[in-house]
């Protein structure tokens, strides 16, 4: 029988920017300086009895474990994509866990926080596979490029902006978790702050009865509903580097939008206001959360996570 659930629990999906922002020397100095701030906030969040899973994303730590394979790899025979994204995994969760951890005693909460090595499992069919979209790993010449189609069958596109060409791997939708059941156990069973789910998860196939690691990259706000999907929590929270979703973000018009119905979500987000690569995921994760049974999702910046929580910021997303 199920633990009596007593606490409101959350997936709280931290993106990228609170870990390494943008022209900062990825030095592991510089990351927990930025952590801290953001587990400030969470550590607040878990004081009020909120049973939390954190989920973060992995975009310039596994581009730098990439940018290390290639240089040492006539030493060390390169990795595949799948198991850089769990050493990412180990690399940003125990950073969170350090950090978590300082931030709970600061409050008078002594707390182990356990990180959970978290595979995503996609679709073999996905039609992301015959259509791979996300750039990633060091920048070639024309001609390495070339070998790389050729040798390793990787798919390879141009950026004209920084003059190079990039590997792009798909990026498929995620199904389900596959650590659920004990992630949904942890969170339960005692430890209210647990570390999973991060960069999107590591992405497995189905193949034979056999889970198989593959050459993709899942996005990690998807992935984040798919996990509070999966361990029934009752709110999304994704944490960003903007107050909410805009209309018209980025113009003269742009206006906050504060709490809206995922009907009202999806006509947005077809009439374009939210871009794939960035606010877009957001939204869609947003949306099949809560049509999923959640309770509820945010969308806000860490700074500004206490005051969305009581619904007076950050956009809300419910149909309630
Ligand atoms: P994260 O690393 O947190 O996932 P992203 O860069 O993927 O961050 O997404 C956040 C960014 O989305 C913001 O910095 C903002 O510039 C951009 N953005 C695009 N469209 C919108 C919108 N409609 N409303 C708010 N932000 C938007
Ligand atoms: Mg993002």
């Amino acid at each position: 029988m199920e633990a009596c659930k007593l606490m409101t629990t959350a997936v709280v999906a931290i993106g990228g920017n609170a870990i390494l922002r943008k022209g900062q020397l990825p030095t592991m100095e510089n990351q927990m300086e930025n952590l801290r701030n953001t587990c400030r906030h969470i550590a607040l969040m878990v004081h009020e009895g909120y049973g939390v899973t954190l989920s973060h994303g992995n975009g310039p730590q596994v581009g730098d474990i990439l940018l290390q394979n290639e240089a040492a790899k006539d030493e060390i025979p390169p990795m595949p994509l799948d198991v850089c994204v769990a050493e990412s995994q180990g690399l940003v969760g125990y950073l969170f866990q350090q950090s978590m951890t300082e931030e709970l005693e600061a409050r008078g909460l002594e707390r182990t926080v356990p990180c959970m090595l978290t595979r995503a499992i996609v679709d073999e069919s996905d039609a992301a596979f015959s259509a791979p979209s996300k750039p990633i790993g060091p920048y070639y010449t024309a001609v390495e490029a070339r070998t790389l189609e050729r040798t390793k069958g990787w798919a390879m596109r141009e950026d004209r902006a920084r003059g190079g060409w990039r590997r792009v791997v798909p990026s498929p939708r995620p199904i389900g978790i596959v650590e659920a059941g004990p992630i949904s156990r942890l969170v339960g069973g005692g430890s209210d702050l647990v570390i999973a789910a991060g960069g999107g998860g590591i992405p497995v196939v189905r193949r034979g009865g056999r889970l198989v690691g593959v050459e993709a990259v899942v996005d990690k706000d998807l992935a984040s509903a798919c996990l509070a999907k999966g361990i029934q929590a009752d709110e999304l929270i994704m944490l960003t580097d903007v107050d909410g979703a805009y209309l018209d973000h980025g113009t003269p018009r742009e206006r906050p939008l504060r709490e809206i119905t995922t009907d009202e979500a999806e006509r947005h987000l077809r009439e374009g206001h939210f871009p794939p690569g960035s606010m877009g995921p957001k939204v869609e994760a947003a949306i099949d959360f809560v049509r999923s049974g959640g309770r509820r999702a945010l969308i806000t910046r860490p700074e500004l996570l206490h005051t969305a929580l009581s619904s007076k910021a950050g956009t809300q997303i419910q149909d309630r």
